[in-house]
């Protein structure tokens, strides 16, 4: 089993890229779209999350690691996984390469989008999602055909909890404090991969592919 890590900021584009990338043999795991369906499930694990991500806190740890624990232990040996928004702290990080090693897996490669918090804040508040199939949109750079209206499930689209300014804030420096010192950490182990993320989805896509090899 192999795992390429999207590593960045929070509305850098890693569920977009993620996406996009469908049909390429990837798996992708968002923990952010596991929590979020637990609390859709109204789980006692979903409710626990909601109180931390509604704060744009942290879910903690052992919770994290549990889903990441349980998904990877029945997983296919030659599966090829895409993480987004895992992992978020050293603590995850150390746990996930126990956990790899374990099942005698590896990190491929981790992708770092950068994106300078401006272009952060314009992309999270403009963020609109299908509460049904999970697909992400922007008002102004990736619209669907109809105002407001998910493109497969013709539904209306919702705007998440957490995309509020004051909660984007808090979510900035939670980044900057305990996820940011990752980029360290596996720089130190050869696998960083930096991409300019503030180009057009489409050029992000590109750049990422070209990275995948
Ligand atoms: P993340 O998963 O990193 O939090 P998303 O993929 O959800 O970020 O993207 C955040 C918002 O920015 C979404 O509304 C998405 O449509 C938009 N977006 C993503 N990538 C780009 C890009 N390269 N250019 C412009 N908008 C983008
Ligand atoms: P995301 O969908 O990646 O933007 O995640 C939304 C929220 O879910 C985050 O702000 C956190 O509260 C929580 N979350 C997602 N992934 C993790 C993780 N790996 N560790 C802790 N909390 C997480």
């Amino acid at each position: 089993m192999t795992a390429i890590v999207l590593l960045g900021p929070p509305g850098a584009g890693k569920g977009t890229v993620a996406e996009a990338l469908a049909g390429k043999g990837y798996t992708h795991v968002s923990t952010g779209d596991l929590l979020r369906e637990q609390i859709r499930l109204e789980t006692p694990l979903g409710l626990e999350a909601k109180a931390n991500m509604d704060q744009g806190k942290f879910v903690p740890d052992k919770v994290v690691v549990g889903m990441i624990r349980s998904l990877l232990e029945s997983a296919d040996r030659g599966q090829k996984f895409l993480f987004d928004g895992f992992p978020r702290t050293l603590v995850q990080a150390e746990k996930f390469d126990e956990l790899l090693l374990s099942l005698e897996g590896a990190i491929d490669g981790v992708i770092l989008l950068e994106c300078p918090a401006e272009v952060i804040v314009e992309r999270l508040s403009g963020r609109r999602t299908c509460g049904k199939c999970g697909t992400v949109y922007h008002v102004k750079y990736n619209p669907p055909a109809m105002h407001n209206i998910c493109d497969t499930e013709g539904c209306e689209l919702i705007q998440r909890p957490d995309d509020n300014e004051e909660t984007i804030k808090k979510r900035l420096e939670v980044y900057a404090e305990r996820t940011a010192p990752l980029i360290s950490y596996y720089k130190a182990k050869n696998l960083i991969h930096p991409i300019n993320a503030s180009r057009s989805i489409a050029e992000v896509r590109s750049a990422v592919l070209e990275q995948l090899g």
